[in-house]
């Protein structure tokens, strides 16, 4: 077996980033080299974008569980070196010809699943589950770099967000599918397992949809925060028995929605006893192992089962909306901030639950 090379190939157009001295315009990437090690390098800016593609200069990156997975070398299907970064707030410079939907100054966030358009999944409306998805920061280099070229299709603009708001855009489309999923109703309990930033955003179109929300966690500290967001109960799992919680607080009908947002096998697999009869339940959350279940307690309720994967488009823009209205504020979801430059020495410290990350945010 060949060990891995000690010294990684720079991106294409790179070199490190202390290699100074040239007349060109060289721009940071900083890139994920391989479990736990990141790396600065000076790219060559992006070459003018070609038909029905946008040049943008990239101002914030979200970072989510999906990039502290990669970084901890326990996310699925990846592969290193990677340049992160899905959750973005971008200026759009330059575009290619036949571009009509974005202009030059449109700031807009990034929907990153790059779909092939051909699939069964791209040809019925449902590109989030395309068979040839390359999400942006996961399969493909993502955005941790100062410009991208992107398909101009994949730019939702708004007048008024700010960069932060844009970068949240992604995040909180992860919670509108999922709830769109299940077609949660006004009136319904709707159970949220697992209370980090994906579970807060299930929790966020929940609400919108009128249900009346139950976030369950075993972590104090973000059940609180989902307390001071208004959310009506709180179970603390580590504390007291969910199943006799659920049904003291729907007055033994158990909730009619279950969300399960942790990615946890455990909790996933115990999560088919909190459905009523009749109920849903949506894994949104996911992890690379078998999910089981008692065929008869199935069954005898009558479950409905969805995965929910990614976001749709025009989630996208819905959610633009919203929060240029008002009705989602997403501000005091931002806990930790950095420069691009400090990535590498700061990420580290995120991918501890000590930490009390909800949202870390790059500026570039
Ligand atoms: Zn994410
Ligand atoms: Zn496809």
């Amino acid at each position: 077996m060949r060990l891995p090379q000690s010294r990684p190939r720079p991106p294409a157009e790179g070199r490190p980033a202390t290699a100074r001295g040239s007349s060109i315009p060289f721009l940071k990437t900083i890139r994920l080299e391989e479990p736990g090690r990141f790396a600065a390098w000076d790219t060559e800016p992006p070459p003018a974008p070609p038909a029905g593609h946008a040049l943008v200069a990239v101002h914030r990156i979200g970072v989510c569980g999906t990039d502290l997975h990669a970084f901890s070398g326990n996310q699925p299907f990846f592969s290193y070196p990677r340049v992160l970064g899905h959750e973005l707030g971008v200026e759009v410079l330059a575009v290619g010809d036949g571009v009509s939907t974005v202009a030059p100054g449109d700031r807009c966030s990034v929907e990153p699943y790059m779909n092939c358009g051909a699939c069964i999944a791209c040809r019925r409306g449902k590109p989030n589950c395309c068979a040839h998805l390359q999400v942006l920061g996961v399969h493909v280099d993502g955005g941790m770099r100062e410009r991208i070229l992107v398909p101009a299709t994949k730019l939702h603009p708004s007048g008024s967000l700010t960069f932060d708001q844009l970068a949240l855009v992604e995040t909180l489309g992860i919670g509108c599918h999922a709830v769109d999923r299940a077609r949660v109703c006004p009136g319904e309990y709707a159970l949220v397992v697992g209370a980090g930033p994906i579970g807060l955003s299930v929790i966020q179109f929940a609400r919108e949809a009128g249900a009346v929300v139950i976030a369950l966690d075993m972590n104090a500290a973000r059940l609180s925060f989902c307390g001071q967001l208004g959310v009506e109960h709180l179970i603390d799992a580590s504390k007291e028995d969910a199943q006799a919680a659920l049904l003291r607080i729907t007055d033994g009908d158990l909730p009619t929605a279950v969300f399960d947002a942790t990615g946890s096998q455990r909790s996933m697999m115990g999560a088919f006893n909190f459905p009523a009869q009749g109920g849903r339940m949506v894994f949104v959350g996911l992890f690379q192992g078998e999910v089981t279940f008692n065929d008869p307690n199935f069954h005898r309720r009558e479950l409905t089962l969805h995965a929910s994967r990614n976001a749709l488009p025009g989630d996208f823009s819905r959610i633009i909306r919203l929060i240029e209205s008002g009705r989602i504020d997403t501000s005091p979801w931002i806990t930790h901030r950095s420069s691009l430059a400090e990535v590498p020495g700061v990420f580290p410290g995120w991918a501890k639950p000590e930490t009390g990350v909800i949202k870390a945010m790059i500026e570039v």
